[in-house]
């Protein structure tokens, strides 16, 4: 954590946020506090033998918001955890779910623990006493409160947290969508794992689709050739930057990792970096890039993008002059600090927040979600119908045409989407609108001069919209 003790905490620096969004709504103050307030904490301690000793593990679990139900949101394992940061995350998602019409609530839970410290084994005890915890004291369940994985937590611990749902409630019908970002064989949906990243690379395509933004942003053109530096090479970070690069031609100069920075101007091939990272735990000795050991300062590098993908606080008072981007995509969540935010929105440095930029995850875990409570898998039904359907339509053209249509059209045009094609298409679909609805509240408001009070704005006008409309009981 780099921010200086004289900036809020990162709850504080949420609201702070979102009160600049109220006050320009000119929302009453009861119904502001009651949208900002955390609804429930859990704290619990718990013990468990590890390698013949006893350990007492602290996690929590804070439902931020019930207004829609379940309440959703990752649990994270770190050794930094603490609860600030559980309720400012729970928050968080609370805005991100009304952002990208997911019907949920807002949630968030953390574990205090290193995972590297322990074995495979010992993890899976950990998280099945503390998933234990969660689910006997109401704070996991189908319908009110659902995890999904966040930072140190993966499909892996997913699956063993299903698993005791499933061996504490064996007559719920629902057991499997009691978490999201679950392996594919236990329930799981294509696409989950590369969502957040694959949205990212969704809102920065949506956000090069409109030249008046790009110029907002002192730059011109799309997105091939732009200079990108990210930060974190992470489940989120990994994927953005594969996919940016692979796919649309965006050129990442630098990477910043925990022991330091790579940069190379002429593009940082992300595949093999990541190959490297998994055979040698560690970005030292990659061949294609120079190492900085100071990695935090090279946030700082100039370039067009940049990705902060790893923590919180990343971008404060402290450094936030310095930088040199001229668009910030918040794939972490809460990566700059208040302070540093009001610094740089008075650079005219475009921010895409993290309520909105990093929502691709949730959005599928919804997807997932639905999959698990209808039992079916998307698109199982219309896929062969729909390929029935183009060939017919690709013989009725030839036979009116005369003319013969190409092997590849053909094959395009008989094309049933399959789980994979409707989770892309439907993320696609939800950030784009979602894009679409921050940018008309940005230029229909002309006190509102930023993408985040923006997206605040768009969020909490809905939600007031159901306490509103459903009244506070
Ligand atoms: P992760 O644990 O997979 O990756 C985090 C990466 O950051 C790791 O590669 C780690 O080595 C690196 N890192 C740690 N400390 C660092 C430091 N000081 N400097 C640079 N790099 C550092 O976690 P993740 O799931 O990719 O999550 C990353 C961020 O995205 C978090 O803020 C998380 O809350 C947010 N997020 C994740 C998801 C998701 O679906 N996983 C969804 C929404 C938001």
């Amino acid at each position: 954590m780099t921010a200086t003790i004289t900036e809020p905490s990162f709850r504080e620096s949420v609201d702070l946020m979102v009160d600049r969004a109220m006050c320009v709504l000119g929302l009453d103050e009861g119904t502001a506090t009651a949208i900002k307030s955390c609804n429930a904490v859990l704290q619990v301690k718990f013990p468990v033998k590890i390698r013949g000793k006893i350990e007492v593990f602290t996690g929590w679990r804070a439902t931020h918001s019930t207004h829609r139900l379940p309440s959703k949101g990752g649990i994270r394992y770190a050794p930094y955890a603490d609860q600030d940061e559980v309720e400012a995350l729970a928050s968080l998602m609370t805005y991100k779910c009304a952002l990208v019409d997911v019907p949920f609530g807002g949630s968030k839970g953390a574990l205090l623990i290193d995972p590297t410290q322990y074995e495979r084994d010992e993890l899976e005890m950990i998280t099945r006493r503390f998933a234990h915890e969660l689910i006997r004291k109401g704070f996991l369940s189908p319908s009110t409160n659902v995890p999904a994985p966040d930072i140190g937590t993966g499909q892996r611990e997913m699956a063993w947290i299903a698993d005791t749902y499933k061996h504490l409630h064996p007559e719920d019908i629902n057991y499997i969508a009691c978490v999201t970002g679950k392996p594919l064989f236990h329930g799981g949906i294509r696409g989950r794992v590369e969502a957040t990243g694959r949205g990212v690379q969704y809102v920065a395509q949506e956000f090069f689709r409109h030249p008046e933004d790009v110029k907002s942003a002192n730059m011109q053109g799309s997105l091939q050739g732009k200079t990108c530096v990210i930060q974190g090479l992470g489940n989120v970070g990994y994927h953005a930057a594969k996919f940016l690069s692979e796919e649309d031609g965006v050129i990442i100069t630098a990477v910043i990792e925990r022991d330091g920075a790579l940069i190379n101007d002429n593009g940082i091939n992300i595949e093999d970096l990541y190959q490297h990272i998994i055979a040698h735990g560690s970005i030292n000795n990659f061949p294609g890039a120079t190492l900085e050991e100071n990695g935090i300062a090279v946030l700082e590098k100039p370039c067009d993008i940049l990705i902060p993908a790893a923590l919180e606080r990343q971008i404060t008072m402290e450094n936030a002059d310095r930088i040199q981007a001229k668009l910030i995509i918040e794939a972490a969540n809460g990566p700059i600090t208040y302070g540093a935010d009001e610094i740089l929105n008075k650079k005219g440095i475009v921010i895409i927040p993290d309520a909105f930029a990093n929502a691709g995850g949730v959005t599928v875990s919804y997807f997932e979600w639905i999959r698990n409570i209808s039992h079916i898998r998307l698109g199982r039904m219309q896929r062969r119908h729909e390929e029935t359907h183009g060939l017919q339509v690709a013989s009725m053209l030839e036979e009116l045409t005369g003319n013969k249509i190409s092997d590849s059209l053909r094959k395009a045009v008989a094309h049933g989407a399959d789980e994979l094609d409707l989770v892309r298409s439907g993320l696609d679909d939800t950030m784009r609108s979602a894009y679409q609805q921050i940018r008309e509240n940005l230029l229909k408001n002309e006190k509102i001069t930023d993408f985040r009070t923006a997206s605040y704005a768009t969020s909490i006008e809905k939600i007031a919209r159901s306490y509103i409309d459903v009244g506070i009981y």
